[in-house]
């Protein structure tokens, strides 16, 4: 008999009731109803229990009485996968205890993923070895760091050169007052080695000054998160350019006044920023001649910020977060597409409703992506 064969188990987190005559199974706000006057739906979900094979169960159901052919209980346990209903007892966890008892309430949300080929766990360890960078650890690069170790990604880069400041401290969770004038990425490192210390984290003291220093933190990265908005106008293009030459997805945006805003670059996959900039010049006339405004008004003034900047409230931060955090997870693991692919999506304070604010393609004539990273390697 071959080693591998699934042995078929009711996800533990799925509650099983009798009422009367029916089977039901709950699963994340539906239920699944099943008509059992004799028992025998009972009797098999019984013997669902994750330590026999699917010829075992068969053998189990014909040793109790009940006339069943091989071929309807493979039929049954196929049903109840294709439900959800169902996970292998037999996979190995390939996490050792400490982490399977760390990220457990985590198994048991990719659980809702999970069937008789994909395990919790291998969704749990896809996230473990996501190779991420993230670019400034401000309010959303504070709550994002947190969550992102909470999540159980082990292998994470994160890149700062500011210091902390008073006016941090309503929404940058990583800080204390105590730590007020210290680096924040020495800080950043010490909260976080104490959340987990098995964190495999590179630290990078560095400002974003060209599009070459862009592309030094963002090589070897899977996924790059971008929570920087210095220097204006500007890095936005050179993390663009870095992302589309290392093969990294970006995620990025922020939080704009009463608004988050946020959007996925897939290279070769959706198009880049270069690509929605060309868009917005042909389409949207009066945000082209507004950049063009912001970019003169950035590069005449010293001032770090645009006036909208000054507002960035902790409600907001953590709403980005939460969507930003949730398309990690859907990248890292594949359970679905990012929402946020080739759009902007944003979400008003005021109703709390996501919607599409953009939609961007890939242009064939773009100057940073149209060509493929292998072509542009051998060229
Ligand atoms: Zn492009």
């Amino acid at each position: 008999m071959p080693q591998n064969q699934p042995k078929p188990r009711i996800k533990p987190t799925l509650p099983v009731y009798r009422m009367g005559d029916q089977i039901y199974i709950q699963l994340s706000g539906k239920c699944v109803e099943l008509a059992d006057p004799d028992g025998a739906v009972e009797q098999f979900v019984g013997l669902l229990d994750g330590t026999r094979t699917v010829p075992e169960v068969h053998r189990a159901l014909r040793a109790a009485g009940r006339d069943v052919t091989p071929a309807e209980v493979e039929a049954g346990v196929a049903r109840f996968d294709r439900a959800g209903l169902l996970e292998d007892g037999a996979v190995e966890p390939g996490l050792d205890a400490h982490d399977q008892e760390r990220w457990k309430r985590n198994l048991g949300f990719l659980e809702n993923y999970s069937d008789l080929s994909t395990s919790k766990y291998e969704l749990q360890r896809k996230l473990r070895d996501y190779r991420v960078v993230l670019l400034g650890l401000g309010g959303v690069g504070s709550h994002l760091l947190f969550d992102l170790v909470g999540l159980g990604v082990r292998d994470i880069r994160i890149v700062d050169f500011d210091t902390v400041e008073l006016s941090n401290l309503n929404r940058q969770i990583l800080y204390r007052e105590a730590d007020l004038g210290r680096a924040k990425i020495e800080v950043a490192a010490e909260r976080i080695l104490a959340y987990d210390p098995l964190v495999k984290l590179d630290t990078r003291a560095t400002y974003i000054g060209c599009a070459d220093e862009a592309l030094a933190v963002v090589e070897g990265r899977e996924l790059v998160l971008s929570a920087v908005d210095m220097p204006k106008m500007q890095v936005v293009n050179w993390i663009n350019q870095a992302c589309v030459k290392a093969g990294a997805t970006l995620i990025t945006g922020g939080v704009d006044s009463r608004r988050i805003a946020y959007y996925t670059m897939i290279p070769g996959v959706t198009g880049c920023v270069e690509c929605w900039k060309a868009d917005v010049a042909e389409h949207d006339r009066l945000s082209a001649d507004l950049a063009v405004k912001k970019t003169e008004w950035a590069d005449a003034t010293a001032e770090p910020r645009f006036p909208e900047d000054m507002s960035a409230f902790g409600a907001l931060v953590t709403l980005y977060t939460a969507h930003v955090l949730a398309e990690v997870v859907r990248l890292a693991t594949g359970i679905a597409p990012p929402l946020s692919q080739g759009r902007l999506l944003e979400v008003y304070f005021d109703d709390g409703v996501p919607r599409e604010a953009e939609r961007w393609s890939r242009r064939p004539d773009c100057p940073v992506c149209a060509r493929p990273r292998a072509a542009r390697t051998a060229a």
